[in-house]
């Protein structure tokens, strides 16, 4: 069941369409009520059940009475110089955590967090400093987006398009997998939710092989990170995620999972300079690809506070991607985007405030 707020009211945001027909239905209302009240939410953004308008007064007093719509709240908008947007957002229990906004030439890419803080150890990651202070459910995932076209609408007068959908923000999303499923399933349900096609939707995991098909049967776009090209490597720098699945283990799962038609895998591959970005690592990583079909990103080291892990310089970076290229393997090169607001990948976290509340850690 979708969580239930301190007041003991049902949170509408985090609840999908199968869960609301029953609630509907357990409360003596005509089962259409469902995706009107869905509907509501989705595709006219209200945060107040009193704005229902074609709800009867009597039935959104109710309505107000038993359940909540708990839409998370912008508080800071930081700039960068190439458009991207890096928004704090705060959720019902006054935790932060940080969203990002990137624009692209016909696109407009919203990076959702998944959880506050992470409980993976990638040691180049900032929000990974962090630990995890606990899971977002499923309407905090989903009301980001809806936080920010809010926030467009009002903006600009010609407000963008969000175009697509990538879970890459902080946390680990296959360790936080229920909600996030209930949230995709409300992003791409045509009828009373946002309506977005699954292909606009990627997913980024650490690597937990065991949830892969979960997220495949949605339909969406799967995009593992590997950074390594040997099992020492990953053993190095991404401990936690190693100790579920070494490398080669991982591109075992890759072989033989069923992919859906004409998909194939998204690897990340972020390049440190001397610790994974060298001519051999790109030989050794094409060859353990061999016989998957996939896609390789590739992302430039982008530097956070602190770190000891550095950014390749350009030579290297091609270097690397047109030894992939000539194994055949298709690679594409991540520009960073907005380091100077610190919501490039790997660097959210600065911003966040720690949790107030005391829901349990998973
Ligand atoms: S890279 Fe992703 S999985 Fe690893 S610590 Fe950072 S947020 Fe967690």
């Amino acid at each position: 069941m979708p969580p239930v707020t301190s007041k003991n009211k049902l949170d509408l945001l985090s609840t999908t369409k199968a869960e609301m027909d029953i609630f509907i239905q357990s409360h003596g209302w005509k089962p259409y009520r469902a995706e009107q009240i869905l509907r509501w939410i989705y595709q006219r953004g209200v945060t107040q059940i009193d704005h229902m308008s074609d709800l009867s007064i009597h039935d959104r007093t109710y309505l107000a009475s038993i359940a909540t719509i708990n839409r998370p709240t912008i508080t800071s908008v930081l700039q960068s110089q190439d458009g991207t947007t890096k928004f704090l957002i705060q959720l019902h229990d006054g935790a932060t955590i940080e969203t990002i906004l990137i624009p692209e030439r016909d696109r407009r890419t919203v990076c959702l967090s998944t959880q506050i803080g992470c409980s993976l150890d990638c040691k180049f990651c900032l929000t990974a400093k962090l630990g995890l202070k606990r899971n977002m459910n499923a309407g905090e995932i989903i009301g980001q987006y809806l936080s920010i076209q809010s926030y467009l609408a009002k903006t600009y007068k010609k407000p963008p398009r969000l175009t697509n959908v990538v879970m890459m923000g902080m946390g680990e999303p296959l360790a936080n997998i229920d909600p996030v499923r209930n949230a995709i399933q409300n992003m791409i349900h045509g009828r009373c939710g946002l309506g977005l096609s699954p292909r606009r939707i990627t997913v980024s995991t650490a690597g937990i092989p065991n949830k892969f098909y979960d997220i495949l049967k949605l339909d969406v776009n799967l995009a593992i990170s590997l950074n390594a090209s040997t099992n020492e490597q990953r053993r190095a720098l991404m401990p936690a995620a190693n100790r579920l699945c070494s490398l080669s283990e991982l591109l075992d799962v890759c072989r033989t999972l069923p992919l859906p038609h004409r998909r194939r895998f998204t690897f990340e591959y972020v390049l440190l300079r001397r610790v994974n970005d060298s001519p051999e690592d790109a030989v050794r990583l094409a060859r353990s690809l061999r016989g998957i079909p996939c896609m390789v990103n590739l992302i430039p080291f982008n530097e956070i506070p602190g770190s000891s892990y550095a950014k390749p310089d350009e030579t290297t970076v091609r270097t690397f991607q047109n030894i992939l290229i000539q194994q055949n393997i298709d690679t594409y090169l991540r520009k960073s985007k907005g380091p100077d607001v610190l919501g490039a990948c790997g660097q959210l976290g600065t911003n966040t405030r720690e949790s107030s509340c005391s829901m349990p850690k998973n």
